[in-house]
């Protein structure tokens, strides 16, 4: 067995990745999930499923807080007394930049290099993807190759990171994980949610994944149906 870290946010990209790893037969790996509480307006929704997926599936969960690292750093994401609102729109537009946390991968990644280490462990799996690239800088495939050869020459164990998704759309992750059979019910995706603990179906995180269940024909189970509904007509409008 190959001891391996996985960084699961509890969004659809790192939990369907999650999955892969402990149900494709010839991938011998022994799994740790490792998630981050940064202080993100939507950290304690996201790693309340991560929790539930890694009972779900008996894997070892550990949470590592980071909230002060974040706590000067400017961001709408931040749940800060004075950041800015989640924008709302389609999430390749520019107005999103807003809620990109300055170098947070970068900065989550380096973390997650160090446990490996300490853990024995030699491959770290990271879910960025496509859709990340267009106001993630650290999402990119070109920073993934580089911080990967930092990781590789910055660790005696030569630690490696792989984002398998890193070119895959998130319909094309979802489209997996029906394969895979993912509980979708245990992720979290929306940067606001609302007062009554529902996604908000209008900010980029939403309109991204309301596009990718669409897409796949699924319906979201994140929502109720006439929450389902509104988030779809809300797409429409965006596209
Ligand atoms: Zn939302």
């Amino acid at each position: 067995m190959i001891k391996t870290v996985i960084i699961l946010s509890g969004g659809v990209d790192s939990t369907t990745l999650l999955y892969e790893l402990i149900r494709t037969k010839y991938m011998p790996y022994e799994v740790v999930s490792l998630s981050f509480n940064y202080g993100s307006k939507h950290n304690s929704y996201e790693l309340a499923q991560a929790k539930e997926t890694c009972k779900r599936l008996v894997i070892e969960h550990r949470i590592i807080d980071v909230k002060s690292v974040f706590d000067n750093f400017n961001s709408a994401l931040l749940n800060h007394l004075d950041s800015d609102d989640i924008p709302e729109g389609y999430y390749a537009d520019e107005n999103m930049k807003k809620t990109v946390v300055p170098f947070r991968n970068g900065i989550l990644l380096s973390i997650a290099v160090g446990y490996a280490e300490s853990v024995g462990a030699k491959q770290i799996f990271y879910g960025a993807h496509a859709g990340d690239h267009a106001i993630y800088p650290d999402c990119r495939p070109k920073f993934i190759k580089h911080i990967s050869k930092a990781a590789l020459f910055g660790t005696y164990n030569q630690v490696k990171i792989a984002a398998p998704y890193s070119r895959l759309s998130k319909i094309e992750i979802i489209k997996r994980g029906k394969g895979l059979g993912v509980e979708y019910a245990n992720t979290w995706t929306c940067y606001n949610p609302t007062k009554d603990n529902q996604p908000c179906g209008k900010c980029g995180s939403c309109v991204e994944r309301t596009e990718a269940f669409f897409k796949n024909q699924l319906k979201d189970p994140t929502y109720n149906d006439v929450g389902w509904q509104k988030a779809v007509e809300n797409y429409f409008q965006v596209i």
